[in-house]
């Protein structure tokens, strides 16, 4: 076997948004970075219409939030079925909103990012094997019949939910399916719904009908009597009868341009990390579409993972901050996992009590006041907070809303610099740490290079008083009151690793 080596830093396997958004991170951070992804072209296939806020925030903190929402419509409120909505209006954030747009537009813009940031992606090569040591992983490609070996000092399986990485390292993924015999189909209609999103669900089955935004809807339909066997044509006239029941008319769907049956499944891996290998997205987490979570899940996952593999790479950062991927995203899979899960069963419920409550959740949905509130921060990704030690400060963990700020240094590229207004997510672009206080922050000067120090834009608004450290993904480090210097250097070297002068 003659065999091409290739090395770099880190190799992602899978150019799906997940890999995209973690591959232009790594890039932007100066990591040296390789995407091997099996498909020729780019993705036709688009699956998730929903970018909820948090991932947009993500997006905002990259520079391409406003560019996506250009792309869709933005929906206050999210239909889940009969009357149950989830309203995020009052989101605590500049996205109070679920964003409807194709996955093509946001894999896209991720791909441009990375593409800019110097990140190598190479389609057509499909990974075949995996092996690793103390020191690097050794990828085996394929590519038009011939063999490569890849080495990286890390790697992410990244691959979708029937993950090689996954199988390759010997990680389970352990479920169960939660909806078979599921019908999708593409296709024009003869009458535009009245809703940008519609979804019924009655005892007998479900449907949804979502747009492209280009003419063409995608249309999703469930018929509990209809169970039969993926390998089964999806045709058109069960799609348009399915959906005449759920939602009390098929809107003359005709002209299908693709179709097909699929099963839902529900599984997590038990562990997303081995030695030097880790897994972000579908790879490590798979649920049923209802509230649009899959996509969203994967982008938070690289947005945790990204920052934490670049500090690793550049040897600021003790093995153990990589474990705190799975300390902190295995607990949100399982979360997200039972809460679609719930969704789903509710959605299908076909016992009288199941049913029962669903009238009574439906009934009452206008006034779950504070039930409903969490359910939009849940929905939205809003109210995910990471694990903090017991002593630390009550925001450590926090996701930190966009501060405004000003004097932020370095000032390059940043409207905050030089004493002008600025925002925390636009800070975050940089890919840094950002440093907010009133103080004098010269003790940060040794890490100029991984921290962005900034003061608040209100002197005397909540953080007056407060040292905040900002992580890279836009949780809170750690937070001290009128720290000591002594105290805030401790607090960087932890973070942030030696300074450059020692
Ligand atoms: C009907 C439906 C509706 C959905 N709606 C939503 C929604 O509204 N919102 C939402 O957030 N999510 C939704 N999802 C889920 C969402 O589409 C996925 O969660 C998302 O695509 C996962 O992204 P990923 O990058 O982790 O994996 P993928 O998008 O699956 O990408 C994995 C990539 O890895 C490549 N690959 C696989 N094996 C190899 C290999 N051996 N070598 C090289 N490359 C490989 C694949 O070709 C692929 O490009 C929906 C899913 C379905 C089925």
């Amino acid at each position: 076997m003659t065999e091409k080596q290739l090395s770099t830093d880190v190799v992602v396997v899978g150019a799906g948004p997940t890999g995209l958004l973690l591959a232009g991170d790594l890039a932007t951070a100066g990591v040296r970075v390789t995407v091997l992804e099996k498909r020729g072209g780019e993705s036709n296939l688009t699956r998730a219409f929903a970018v909820h806020a948090r991932t947009l925030e993500q997006l905002d903190a990259r520079g391409l939030a406003d560019d996506l929402i250009a792309t869709g419509t933005a929906l206050s409120s999210l239909r889940l079925f009969g009357r149950l909505r989830i309203e995020l209006g009052a989101l605590p954030t500049r996205f109070p909103f679920v964003l409807i747009t194709p996955q093509s537009n946001t894999e896209r813009l991720l791909q441009e990012r990375a593409l800019k940031a110097g990140a190598t992606i190479l389609r057509g090569v499909e990974v075949t094997g995996l092996r690793q040591d103390a020191e690097q992983v050794r990828i085996e490609t394929v590519e038009n019949g011939a063999t490569a070996v890849h080495r990286a000092r890390y790697a992410v399986g990244a691959d979708g939910v029937h993950s090689t990485v996954r199988d390759l390292l010997g990680i389970p993924f352990p479920g169960e399916s939660v909806v078979n015999s599921v019908l999708l189909a593409d296709v024009r209609l003869e009458r535009a719904p009245e809703e940008v999103l519609t979804v019924g669900a009655n005892e007998n089955g479900f449907a949804f009908v979502a747009p492209f935004g280009d003419g063409w809807y995608r249309v999703i339909a469930w018929d509990r009597a209809r169970q039969l066997p993926d390998s089964e044509p999806a045709s058109l006239n069960e799609i348009a009868d399915i959906t005449r029941r759920a939602l009390g008319e098929d809107y003359g769907l005709h002209d299908a341009r693709w179709s097909s049956r699929f099963h839902s499944d529900e599984r997590q891996a038990p562990n997303y990390r081995s030695g030097r290998v880790f897994l972000a997205g579908d790879a490590a987490h798979c649920h049923s579409p209802a509230g649009g979570q899959g996509m969203n899940t994967g982008l938070q996952d690289a947005a945790n993972l990204s920052w934490k593999l670049a500090a690793a790479v550049r040897g600021w950062a003790p093995d153990a901050l990589l474990d705190t991927y799975q300390t902190e995203r295995h607990p949100v899979g399982r979360a997200v996992l039972r809460s679609s899960g719930a969704l789903v069963r509710l959605a299908l419920a076909r016992s009288a009590a199941t049913r029962a409550l669903r009238s009574a959740v439906t009934g009452f949905a206008d006034n779950l006041g504070p039930v409903a509130a969490r359910g939009a921060r849940t929905v939205s990704g809003i109210g995910v907070r990471y694990p903090a030690g017991k002593d630390a400060h009550p925001l450590a963990g926090r996701r930190v809303p966009d501060l405004r700020l000003t004097g932020l240094h370095p000032a390059e590229g940043l409207s905050g610099g030089a004493g002008g207004p600025g925002r925390l997510y636009e800070a975050l672009r940089t890919g840094r740490f950002v440093l907010v206080s009133n103080d004098e922050l010269s003790a940060a000067d040794p890490w100029a290079d991984r921290v962005v120090t900034a003061a608040p834009a209100d002197p005397h608004g909540k953080l007056s008083d407060t040292v905040l450290l900002i992580r890279p993904d836009g949780y809170a480090a750690w937070a001290a009151v009128d720290p000591s210097r002594g105290e805030l250097r401790a607090a960087l070297a932890h973070w942030l690793g030696a300074p450059s002068d020692d």
